[in-house]
């Protein structure tokens, strides 16, 4: 069964019904995830508990901006997990900029997921200068943020104002205990939406438990 852009797929793996995108390179692995082949298709299983796009459609994401096409900037890529599904989705003609400042973790998403992949353009650089970035050469549909830093929410709007088409959406990643320790988990998700408010206008925010504690998705169209 698929979604209704045709590119995020239930399948049975072992029994159960599992979460799929279409593998873009067949017989690879990225992180030991189970692969299913039916009729002439390589399906990924998608795994909520390691990819929090994957919790946030398990927790009843109402429409996913990423699309078939779609052109994605991805800040806090790591080891790829979750940004090679995403590369998975948008397919040969999309394309997915993705920026880690890490360079252990880079090394190994360069490795194992970029160099495999020709829509995915890796940028080894710090997200809080996104004018730095010389290989984004275009305006992106969506920009996918999940950095875990105290600033997480300014450093995402900045990259909106730099790349972000208007109408364009925004996903943000939440992890609100690197916000604020001290404070209710539902009251930091409040006070980071707010600083959404003057450029966007949200459309969901997703808590994302049980698959990952801590932590939500804020979905918000781009209003430039
Ligand atoms: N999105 C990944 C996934 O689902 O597979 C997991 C991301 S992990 C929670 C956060 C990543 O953001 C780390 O790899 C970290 O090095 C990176 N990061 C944190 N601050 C950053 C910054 N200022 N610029 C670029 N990357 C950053």
């Amino acid at each position: 069964m698929e979604n209704e852009e045709g590119n995020v797929f239930w399948v049975k793996v072992d029994g159960e019904r599992r979460l799929a995108t279409i593998n873009l390179v067949p017989g690879n692995q990225v992180y030991r995830e189970k692969l299913v082949k039916i009729k002439d298709e390589e399906f990924r299983a998608w795994d909520p508990y390691r990819s929090k796009l994957a919790a946030a459609i398990m927790n009843g994401l109402e429409t996913l901006p990423i699309v078939r096409k779609s052109k994605v900037l991805y800040l806090g890529a790591s080891t790829g997990t979750t940004a090679s599904h995403v590369s998975d989705i948008v397919g040969p003609s999309g394309i997915v900029f993705c920026v880690e400042h890490a360079s252990r973790v880079a090394r190994e998403f360069l490795d194992r997921v970029a160099s495999l992949r020709s829509n995915i353009v890796p940028i080894l650089q710090d997200a809080r200068n996104p004018k730095e970035y010389f290989s984004v050469y275009c305006q992106v549909d969506v920009v996918y943020s999940d950095i875990a830093q105290p600033d997480q929410t300014e450093i995402a709007i900045a990259n909106c104002k730099s790349y972000l088409k208007k109408g364009g959406y925004i996903m943000l990643v939440i992890k609100t205990r690197s916000i604020d320790v001290t404070r209710k988990p539902s009251d930091v998700i409040k006070s980071e939406a707010k600083k959404l408010a003057d450029n966007f206008e949200i459309i969901q925010e997703i808590n994302l438990e049980p698959y990952e504690g801590d932590h939500a998705m804020i979905i918000a169209k781009y209003l430039g």
